[in-house]
């Protein structure tokens, strides 16, 4: 393959309104987008480092894509020999990876003429279910699983809140609530104590993302699964979580944890050791949600997905539709959407 064409274009898209979580208030989502055209096709790829989640900043993105691109430059390449130079440009930077490898996917899987899902798996389905959020979604759009955010309120409150939510969704809605690591042990063992007369899924990073040994410690005396999501930012940390016992269920980020190849390993590891994985965006635009949804269908994860995060982001590009709380990919070759 040899690519004629590598564009970066910076993005700074709004949030219809600001996003608080237990650790953070999101304005704006800011990343690149990045285009490249080999032959007669062309292949999208997004990278968008989420603060309090990925380890590297956007400059270090906008320079490493520029030593990629140096490195391509006027060349042909084998397809492997260009996958072992994205690993090489990308150590440590996780969401150029995951921008490089959704690109040249995107790319073979054009050339191929299958959805890039398929193009990946065979076997791949086509549609999965996706959790709706609480304050975004409501009753009638059809989920099965609601997310909460949760560790920011006072405990009263947060009853209140969960009664309210049981009310106006009903008993047969699950939610996951996630505490963004706010709590200590003492407050998360309290806490999910008072939340076990819901019908909680699990509840996601309870302690803080570091703190495995208190993670382990609190799955003793609660009933509530306990999933990782901060604590889980590539395949050591899955290993380390795993070591630890400190998780039931995995949250796995492409855009944090680095790809379809990371995110591949990181599945494979949890399956064999019967943990439950889930992926989810990591709030990026259409083009990393779309791949999102591609590493989702090519892996067959059963569990609902996080990927409904699209109407929290003004000025963006819809994937299809959620209908029924599921989503699903057209037959369109490749990512199914461009810029
Ligand atoms: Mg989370």
């Amino acid at each position: 393959m040899k690519i004629s064409h590598f564009q970066v274009i910076p993005y700074s898209i709004p949030f219809v309104k600001p996003l608080q979580t237990a650790g953070e208030t999101y304005t704006h989502r800011e990343g690149i987008w990045l285009k490249i055209q080999s032959e007669e096709f062309t292949g999208f790829g997004e990278a968008a480092p989420l603060l309090g989640f990925s380890r590297e900043t956007l400059k270090e993105v906008h320079y490493a894509l520029e030593g990629f691109n140096q490195a391509i430059e006027g060349e042909s390449f084998e397809n492997e020999e260009l996958f072992s130079l994205i690993e090489v440009h990308s150590q440590n930077i996780p969401s150029v990876r995951f921008s490089l490898e959704t690109a040249i996917y995107d790319l073979l899987a054009k050339e191929a003429e299958l959805p890039l899902a398929k193009y990946c798996n065979l076997g791949a389905k086509t549609e999965i279910s996706v959790n709706g959020m609480a304050g975004v979604h409501f009753p009638g759009d059809g989920f099965s699983v609601i997310k909460v955010k949760v560790g920011f309120r006072n405990l009263f409150d947060e009853i209140e809140n969960m009664e309210y939510l049981t009310e106006s969704f009903g008993n047969e809605v699950r939610f996951r609530l996630d505490a963004n690591g706010a709590f200590d042990l003492p407050q998360a063992i309290r806490f999910c104590k008072k939340m076990e007369k819901f019908n909680i899924e699990y509840i996601e990073q309870p302690l803080p993302a570091n703190n495995l040994e208190d993670l382990a410690e609190l799955t003793y005396h609660t009933e509530i699964p306990i999933a990782v999501d901060e604590s889980l930012t590539d395949f050591t940390s899955a290993e380390k979580i795993i070591d630890e016992q400190a998780a039931q269920v995995f949250i796995i980020k492409p855009m944090v944890s680095g790809g379809f190849t990371e995110c591949e390993k990181i599945i494979h590891l949890a399956q064999a050791e019967n943990i439950r994985t889930v992926i989810t965006s990591s709030l990026e635009t259409s083009i990393g949600r779309e791949a999102c949804l591609h590493i989702v269908l090519s892996n067959e994860i059963a569990e609902v997905c996080g990927l409904a995060t699209g109407c929290l982001l003004s000025e963006d590009k819809p994937l299809n539709p959620i209908l029924g709380g599921k989503i699903g990919i057209s037959e369109s070759p490749g990512l199914g959407i461009d810029l």
